[in-house]
């Protein structure tokens, strides 16, 4: 066994920095010794902007996003045409979609998509807030911009039979969307091909 070379705060440090998305124990480890070593430059500015994000962040009441307000800046955005939802699985999705920066419209973000063999059924998903936004009024189109998945598409199917009925235009992301595919993983063009491409449900 190998012996010890920090002290439990360091392998602290380390083992929370290992379950961060793309970073592995040996990852985590590189990270913890850059960031020890750079105590004052990183370390500290990084445990400040982490307390502060801690203390802030939160869910959006109205779409779902993650911020530190609420209402969040999207929802806010008054450069933004509101009466277009874009509707996505996750935050994630949010982000790589203003990342292709196709559209310039509002979303909402679903947090997951249905799966009855998981137990996950409409009301563990933002879905009602969904169709209560839209049926306020104000709102001209929503496109479904879920992952083509079974289960993105058994959501999408649902969602635009709840929203029947509505004076609305609804549309999904055309194919150039892998099969199988999430958005997070797809190029900028291809996102926004998909997008501007969009066909009506
Ligand atoms: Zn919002």
């Amino acid at each position: 066994m190998a012996k010890r070379v920090t002290g439990p705060e360091i392998e602290k440090l380390i083992q929370l920095l290992a379950k961060v998305p793309g970073l592995g124990p040996r990852s985590a480890r590189r990270a913890a010794l850059h960031l020890v070593k750079k105590k004052d430059q990183l370390l500290g500015p990084l445990a400040d902007a982490m307390a502060i994000a801690h203390e802030k962040v939160g869910t959006c009441s109205i779409c779902g996003n993650v911020d530190t307000s609420d209402p969040c800046s999207v929802c806010t955005d008054v450069t933004r045409d509101q009466g277009v939802i874009i509707v996505v699985e996750d935050v994630s999705d949010l982000w790589a979609l203003e990342r292709a920066g196709a559209m310039n419209a509002a979303y909402h973000v679903l947090g997951g998509t249905l799966s009855p063999l998981d137990g996950i059924g409409p009301d563990d998903l933002n879905i009602r807030g969904l169709v209560d936004r839209v049926s306020a009024g104000g709102v001209r189109e929503v496109i479904i911009a879920v992952n083509a998945t079974v289960e993105g598409q058994t959501t999408a199917h649902y969602i635009t039979d709840q929203l029947a009925g509505l004076e609305i235009k609804i549309s999904r992301l055309a194919h150039g969307v892998p099969v199988g595919g999430e958005l997070d993983y797809l190029d900028e063009g291809t996102l926004s091909a998909a997008l501007r491409a969009r066909t009506a449900i």
